[in-house]
């Protein structure tokens, strides 16, 4: 067994996991479509198909296929762009940061440290205080409310 050191924020601290490896064809048969297409072969959603923009109540995002702990509610900003944002991560454990050279651009790609989740990308034009934009798809997140923590 493979395991990882990624921060639990229920448990306020760096706890040891398993890391999640699955074939393609599994995580097709775990996940819906447009989930799959996103956090397993690197699609991105339309701008504005996910509902993370009515949610106002603290909690956590968590990753789709593993539920590692992702962003906190209070780091998610208004981007104008139609995909959730944030400014940081739970932890820099909790995720891997890498280059991506698709579409002729050189972006940074951000991935769930535990299973390998496409999430999307950041870059460098976020508020304060960070200067981050972790630009996600929503698909790839879901959000779990401080009280059912
Ligand atoms: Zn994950």
């Amino acid at each position: 067994m493979k395991s990882i050191q990624i921060f639990d924020v229920n448990q306020n601290k760096v706890i040891t996991a398993e890391i999640i490896e699955k074939s393609d064809e599994d995580w097709k048969k775990l996940l819906t479509q447009k989930q799959y297409e996103i956090t397993t072969k690197k699609g991105t959603e339309t701008p504005g198909a996910c509902p993370f923009s009515e949610i106002h109540e603290a909690g956590i995002f968590r990753c789709l296929r593993c539920g590692t702990d992702l962003f906190q509610y209070s780091t998610k900003f208004e981007s104008g762009t139609g995909w959730p944002s944030f400014w940081e991560p739970v932890s820099k454990l909790n995720v891997v940061e890498q280059r991506d050279k698709s579409l002729g651009l050189i972006r940074i790609e951000v991935l769930c440290a535990r299973c390998g989740s496409h999430l999307g990308h950041v870059f460098d034009d976020g508020p304060k205080p960070t200067g981050k934009r972790y630009c996600m798809n929503g698909f790839a997140l879901k959000f779990v409310p401080l009280a059912q923590l």
